[in-house]
């Protein structure tokens, strides 16, 4: 860390990114895919989160995700989304969050313009002509339908083996590439595109996870411990080193 603080005195500004995953939210009770809470009845994640999924069983998908909407709409972010909000209120600091989570804590932390690489849980979609609109509350049927059309609605998430949505790629990309520090929290570095974000960032990187990765070797630091516990202590020793935030406002 010290190294990264050496760099972060020698500053005037610093822009960072957070990559975040689900192990970021994991200590606000949402399962991960992949840690030992990541079944649901007998599926794996994996199983599901599928346009094959959804094709052949509509009902069994929506009722994961009807469970996945309802834990997550009860809620509270942790110390590690906050973290990332302090950072960004630095006025030396531009934070931007780039997220694979699609929880929305975030945002409800206080994180703005946070980029959704893979969309996000309470967004409805008609699978007819696309529309969609955000809906907190639990759906009323499941599988629900399109009130003007009557199709199918699925979750406004990105499944596995669909694209991400072009822009929000691109623009994900191209922070990264001009960011002084990457912090990739929380995710297993698998899941690609977002996994690849990772690797364009010309400056330093902190990976932090309670568990080794593929990124793991590829980082200039590795903090092997839980989001909430690690990110808190990241982000004072920044604000320090970068002078103080207090003085600074
Ligand atoms: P993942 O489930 O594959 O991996 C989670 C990672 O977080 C693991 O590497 C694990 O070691 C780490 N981890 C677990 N608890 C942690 C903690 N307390 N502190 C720090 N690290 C911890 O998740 P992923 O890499 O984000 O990718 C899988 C996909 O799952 C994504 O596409 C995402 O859309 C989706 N997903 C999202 C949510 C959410 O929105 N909260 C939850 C589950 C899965």
């Amino acid at each position: 860390m010290e190294h990264i603080l050496d760099f972060v005195r020698g500053s005037d500004s610093l822009k960072i990114v957070a990559l975040t995953g689900a192990g970021i939210s994991a200590e606000s009770g949402v399962p991960t895919f992949r840690g030992e809470d990541g079944l649901w009845e007998t599926h794996r994640a994996e199983e599901l989160a599928t346009p094959e999924a959804f094709e052949v069983n509509p009902t069994l998908v929506w009722r994961w995700y009807d469970w996945r909407r309802n834990l997550i709409a009860t809620v509270e972010p942790n110390p590690g989304h906050r973290s990332l909000v302090d950072l960004a209120r630095h006025p030396r600091i531009s934070l931007n969050v780039v997220t694979q989570n699609v929880d929305s804590l975030h945002q409800l932390a206080g994180s703005d313009d946070v980029i959704e690489l893979h969309g996000n849980i309470f967004e409805l979609r008609c699978t007819r002509d696309g529309t969609s609109r955000l809906q907190r509350e639990s759906v009323k049927k499941v599988p629900p339908t399109c009130e003007d059309c009557g199709a199918l609605l699925r979750p406004g998430v990105v499944w596995f083996g669909e694209a991400l949505d072009n822009s929000r790629l691109s623009r994900a990309a191209e922070l990264v590439s001009e960011a002084d520090l990457l912090l990739v929290i929380g995710t297993s570095a698998v899941v690609y595109p977002a996994a690849g974000l990772a690797t364009l960032c010309p400056g330093l990187s902190i990976e932090v996870n309670n568990a080794a990765t593929p990124f793991s070797n590829a980082a200039d630091l590795v903090i092997r411990s839980k989001a909430s516990e690690a990110l808190p202590a990241i982000a004072a020793g920044i604000i320090t080193a970068l002078g103080g935030s207090d003085a600074d406002r």
